[in-house]
Formats: structure tokens, C-alpha cells, sequence
């Protein structure tokens, strides 16, 4: 059934490590070989032996229109006629700019970059510049890219192989990255009644979606934004994953939380390469040429990249967050009955078009909690899934993503394949 994709993975591994460009794409956490993609279409992908999927990984969720959109395929293939990359300004940079200012409440203004981990990594420089401190505090199990200093206690990929903190980030700057559990508010002022002082910043994921779907506890947020400001520390909010996912205003919208500043990625750039960071004038104005804080890109603000994100962002309307609630409510109903009648727990997270589920009776609300899910049996469940037709993030610790192309049929025929991978399992 994946013959082409095992032969294709043979030579990859031969030229590149594990055979990919990025590490969870190996399938290492589910027990075999990685699907090799050859197209997609909406919601369906398939590889290159034929198989047709229903598609929960969307790029790991920049694709919320789905895949090759028709107005975004339209777009792109104008603005390729005229050029792909100039180094220089263009009339798109303004148009998405001012399209997430409208939407992203604290984005007063924003720089673009190529990817979420140069989003976060700048916003960090220029925390650090413009509050002339050295700590940076995250949340265990959040990602943020991988930057030395954020490559502590991570999610993601790094939560997926169980690796500890990476050999190559210098201790220096790992000292410098302070952690804590995520929706914990003792431990947050206990750090701050510590390093306060040194604080530069606090990132966080609003609603974490490395270590699986967390979102915050009630009043978490508000908790955290209340005690940066005290500290007269930066409130960062990592919304490459979140940004246009968890709601139409982003997840500070949603929350009616206004961060410092904010980092983007992903859905902004709509499948191709794009990231970031924007927040109150006074702050980015540190940034060059305004500002002293450097930060540069050959590739930023490319025209192709903005084209996508603006085609993308153009679509998505309030409408489009009810039909994520309406698909993401039927999942959830539908999994919590089909595993109830397997007499297996399953506890379900949602944020808009994020859902995650985890193999526990939970709750789950921070790493600790999203590791106590059965790995075990989610590798054996993602196995018969993909037989069923059904493609999940290949790891526990990644959340699953709707498009607005996914139907209430998609879903029917998801729990489905779930009832019938856990009959099977169960014989
Ligand atoms: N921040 C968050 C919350 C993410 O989920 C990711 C990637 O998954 C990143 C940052 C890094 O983005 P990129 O992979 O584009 O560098």
C-alpha cells in the first residue's frame, strides 16, 4: 500500500538526515515509514502510491482554505508572471500588513520574515534591546521555533523524539531561558518573585498547540498578562500555530487579550514561506532602520509569499470560525461516543480550528498532563487510520487542523475510521 513512498524514503534517507527537512515528518513516533505526498486538493491529500486521505495535517496548518485553493493558485500564478523577488518594496508587503493590522488587536505594526522561528527570534532580540534585560521566560512544552534560547523544555518535534534540551545551545543561553509549566500560576510568580527583575519577556503559545491542543485555563492569560506588566516585562504571544486558527481577530481577539507583541506565521503565508512579529509602534520603532535593534532579510516580504497570505486571509470571514466550532463539535461528540464504546478514555481539546485529542482520562492542561496519553496505542490507532483513509499529525504532540474545505461528511467518515480502527485494534 506505500511501496512508492518506502522506496522514495530509501534514497531520501540517504541525503538527508532521517530522510526529511524537518524532523516529525519522519513518522519516527508512529512506527513506520513517512507517506510521500504527491498532490492535494482541498481537503484530501495523496501520496504517491495512490492513497486517498482525508487531511488533518494541512502543512501542519498554514492551509486553512485547504489545499491548492483556486483564488490562491489564480493569484500566485499572476504574480509570478511578474517577478518573484525584487529586494525591494512592493504594494503587496502594504496590503497583508494592513490586512493583519485590522484583524490582530495589539498589531499596530509588523515586520515580515520567512519563517515562525525568525519571528520569534527577533522579537526576543527586541524585547531583550528594548527592555535591556537578558531572561526570556517560556512554557514547558510550548515551541516556538528552534532558536537556541527556545529550544528549552520545547513541544513539538522535540516533545515527539523525547529529546532532551538540544547538545549545541550554549549554556549561557540556556541560563538565560527560564521555564515553567504552562497553566500554572503559582510556579509563574514564584519565577517572577525570582528573576523578575531580569525578565525581558514572556512568549507564550495563547493556546498551546505543541504539546497536543491545551488552551489556557479561565483567567490564565489575563493572570500572566497582569503580572508582565508589573514586572514591566514584554508579554509575547507565539501565534504562528493560533494566528487566524483559533478565531477571526487571532487568539488575543478571542481572549480579549492585548499582548506587546505578537509573532505570526503560517496561516499568513498561506503555504508558502512566511512569518511575523508586529506589536505597539513604540516597540517596533527600535526595530532598523527607525531603530538600532537590527534585524534583515534577503527573501522578507517576498511577493509570491504575500500574495498567498493575502488570498488566504482575504477568504476567511467570521462565517468561516462557526463552520470550524460546528466540524470541531461533531469530531469531538463523535470520538468521546466511539471511544466511550470502546471503553477507552480519550479527553478532547479544542481552540477554534485547532482539536487535539489525547489517549487519557485527563484533563490535560500542561505537558505533564498531555504525557500521561497512551502512545503506545496512538501509534497502532494512526496506523489503522492511515489505512482508513485518514491522515493525523504523525505524533502525539501535534494538534489536528480543519480547513475551510473540510465537511460535515469529512467528519462523519473520520469517526468512522476511528470506530473501525478500534474495532480492529480491539480483535
Ligand atoms: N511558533 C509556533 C507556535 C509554532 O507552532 C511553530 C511551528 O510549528 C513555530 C513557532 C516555528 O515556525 P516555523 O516552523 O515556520 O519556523
Amino acid at each position: 500500500m506505500y511501496k512508492k513512498s518506502q522506496e522514495l524514503y530509501q534514497t531520501a534517507k540517504e541525503l538527508m538526515p532521517g530522510g526529511v527537512n524537518s524532523p516529525v515528518r519522519a513518522f519516527k513516533s508512529v512506527g513506520m515509514d513517512p507517506l510521500f505526498i504527491d498532490r492535494a486538493e482541498g481537503a484530501r491529500t495523496y501520496d504517491v502510491d495512490g492513497n486517498e486521505y482525508i487531511d488533518y495535517v494541512l502543512s501542519f496548518g498554514p492551509l486553512i482554505l485547504g489545499h491548492s485553493d483556486r483564488k490562491v493558485v489564480d493569484a500566485l500564478t499572476a504574480t509570478a508572471q511578474k517577478g518573484t523577488s525584487f529586494g525591494a518594496p512592493t504594494r503587496l508587503e502594504n496590503e497583508l500588513a494592513e490586512l493583519v493590522v485590522e484583524r490582530v488587536p495589539s498589531v499596530e505594526m509588523l515586520r515580515m520574515v520567512s519563517s515562525g522561528t525568525e519571528a520569534t527570534l527577533a522579537a526576543l532580540r527586541l524585547a531583550r534591546g528594548y527592555t535591556g534585560r537578558n531572561k526570556i521566560l517560556k512554557f514547558e512544552g510550548c515551541y516556538h521555533g528552534h532558536s537556541d534560547s527556545l529550544l528549552i523544555k520545547a513541544g513539538s518535534g522535540v516533545a515527539t523524539l523525547g529529546l532532551p534540551d538540544s547538545p549545541g545551545v550554549p549554556e549561557g543561553t540556556a541560563a538565560n531561558t527560564v521555564t515553567v509549566p504552562y497553566n500554572d500560576e503559582e510556579s509563574l510568580k514564584m519565577a517572577f518573585d525570582k528573576f523578575g527583575d531580569d525578565i525581558a519577556a514572556v512568549i507564550m503559545e495563547p493556546v498551546a498547540g505543541n504539546m497536543g491542543v491545551v488552551p489556557p485555563k479561565d483567567g490564565y492569560l489575563k493572570f500572566v498578562r497582569e503580572l508582565t506588566e508589573e514586572n514591566g516585562t514584554l508579554l509575547i504571544f507565539d501565534e504562528v500555530m493560533t494566528g487566524f486558527r483559533v478565531g477571526y481577530n487571532s487568539a488575543q481577539g478571542h481572549y480579549g487579550i492585548k499582548p506587546d507583541l505578537t509573532c505570526l506565521g503560517k496561516v499568513i503565508g498561506g503555504g508558502l514561506p512566511v512569518g511575523a512579529y508586529g506589536g505597539r509602534r513604540e516597540i517596533m520603532e527600535h526595530i532598523a532602520p527607525v531603530g538600532n535593534i537590527y534585524q534583515a532579510g534577503t527573501l522578507s516580504g517576498n511577493p509570491l509569499a504575500m500574495t498567498a497570505g493575502l488570498e488566504t486571509l482575504r477568504q476567511l470571514t467570521p462565517e468561516s470560525y462557526e463552520h470550524f466550532n460546528k466540524l470541531g463539535d461533531m469530531l469531538e461528540v463523535g470520538l468521546k461516543e466511539v471511544f466511550s464504546r470502546h471503553d477507552l478514555p480519550i479527553t478532547v481539546n479544542r481552540a477554534g480550528s485547532m482539536i487535539g485529542f489525547f489517549l487519557t482520562e485527563g484533563p490535560v492542561v500542561d505537558f505533564d498532563s498531555a504525557n500521561t496519553s497512551d502512545l503506545d496505542l496512538f501509534r497502532e490507532l494512526y496506523q489503522e487510520l492511515l489505512k482508513e483513509g485518514v491522515y493525523l499529525p504523525p505524533s502525539q504532540f501535534e494538534g489536528m487542523f480543519l480547513s475551510t474545505k473540510h465537511t460535515p461528511e469529512d467528519i462523519e467518515r473520520t469517526i468512522d475510521a476511528f470506530s473501525t480502527a478500534l474495532d480492529r485494534l480491539a480483535t
